[in-house]
């Protein structure tokens, strides 16, 4: 097992709690009962990525009565954080602690009987399969296109349901993925490339919407764990501008005739396809991050985006940008050598953070 740090819980058994008290409300509902509690009890779940989403679904997760709860997570509490993630507060990113350990302190004060671990680890094509095996659903709250590939076709590969959970701006998306439904790399031939977008660090967020979008995915959730079927299509929110707007689209999406996952024929995330190279550059406290079939950046809007959270210079071949301590430079190839740092998994974390895929 890759992880760097492991915390495990069960401090006391969840029968010794009275269920019938602790889960009264969601018992009286019908669509839950006795029996669907008991399923809530018996199911586990694993969060890749413990940031706004996945804080507040993990939560809600453990408060709702799951049984086994896995975080997955590489970063650490930052004061950025704050405004809008759960589970973690002041203290936690005075001691720069990593997002999963926090996490799972902070469940198991909130249910004592819980089984959770927190996982200090960068999902990649080597640990997912280990990682994300032996759960009854994956939860993807990650923050790049990579892991969430990575994620998708590790779950098929494994033959076990994930939700899809994401927002950026005043925008939000939430959809379940299971066999049989149009998995990651269907929908993507549908929705806008990934290449370009936006992402949290540079369009920012509306503080509120991971807290929607959350209870939205983990709604499907509960819905799987008690035996519903899953909701079918994307379910789009739009929250700011015009007001609050949710709706499903592409609920009629089949699977695409290419897709090699939905086929069933490879998993092209699982062998390594799609994934950065990163690269120490030898004494120079530097590291290269190469993303794999690399393009040519949109330099005029990438310039647009990281203008407003540093100091921006562009020429016809390199655009540089100054940010958090460190100097990304990105080269017309789509290469970027992140200077200010040695650690691999820094610079690969400001890359999706600032550059995104
Ligand atoms: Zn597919």
């Amino acid at each position: 097992m890759p992880a760097l740090f492991w915390r495990q819980g069960a401090a006391e058994p969840m029968d010794s709690m009275n269920p019938m008290n602790r889960f009264s409300r969601s018992i009286l509902f019908p669509g839950i009962g006795e029996e669907g509690q008991r399923r809530i009890g018996a199911f586990s779940i694993v969060f890749v990525g413990v940031g706004a989403v996945g804080a507040v679904a993990a939560e809600s997760a453990a408060r709702a009565g799951v049984g086994r709860i896995t975080l997955v997570d590489r970063d650490v509490v930052e004061e950025s954080n704050l405004a809008r993630q759960f589970l973690f507060d002041a203290e936690d990113a005075a001691r720069v602690v990593p997002k999963a350990a926090a996490a799972a302190e902070r469940l198991l004060e909130i249910a004592p009987g819980l089984d959770v671990r927190g996982v200090v680890a960068d999902l990649d094509h080597r640990n997912a399969r280990e990682i994300l095996s032996a759960h009854d659903l994956v939860f993807d709250g990650s923050d790049n296109f990579e892991t969430r590939l990575l994620v998708s076709d590790t779950a098929r590969a494994l033959k076990i349901p994930s939700i899809y959970a994401a927002c950026v701006g005043d925008d939000g998306l939430v959809a379940a993925n299971l066999p049989g439904s149009p998995c990651l790399r269907c929908y993507l031939e549908v929705l806008p490339p990934a290449g370009s977008g936006p992402t949290c660090d540079t369009a920012g967020v509306v503080p509120t919407l991971p807290v929607l979008v959350a209870a939205a995915a983990m709604t499907e959730a509960l819905r799987l764990a008690v035996g519903e079927p899953p909701s079918r299509g994307l379910l789009s929110f739009k929250v700011w501008d015009g007001g609050f707007a949710a709706r499903w689209v592409f609920e009629d999406a089949h699977s695409s005739a290419a897709c090699p996952v939905c086929a069933g024929l490879r998993f092209p995330a699982l062998e390594g396809e799609g994934a950065s190279e990163i690269v120490k550059l030898c004494g120079r406290d530097s590291v290269q991050v190469a993303p794999a079939g690399r393009e040519r950046p949109d330099f005029a809007a990438l310039e647009g985006r990281l203008a407003r959270v540093g100091r921006v210079r562009r020429s016809a071949q390199l655009l540089s940008a100054d940010l958090e301590g460190v100097s990304l430079a990105i080269f017309s190839d789509g290469r970027c050598v992140v200077r200010g740092t040695s650690d691999p998994g820094r610079a690969r974390a400001l890359y999706d953070r600032y550059v995104g895929r």
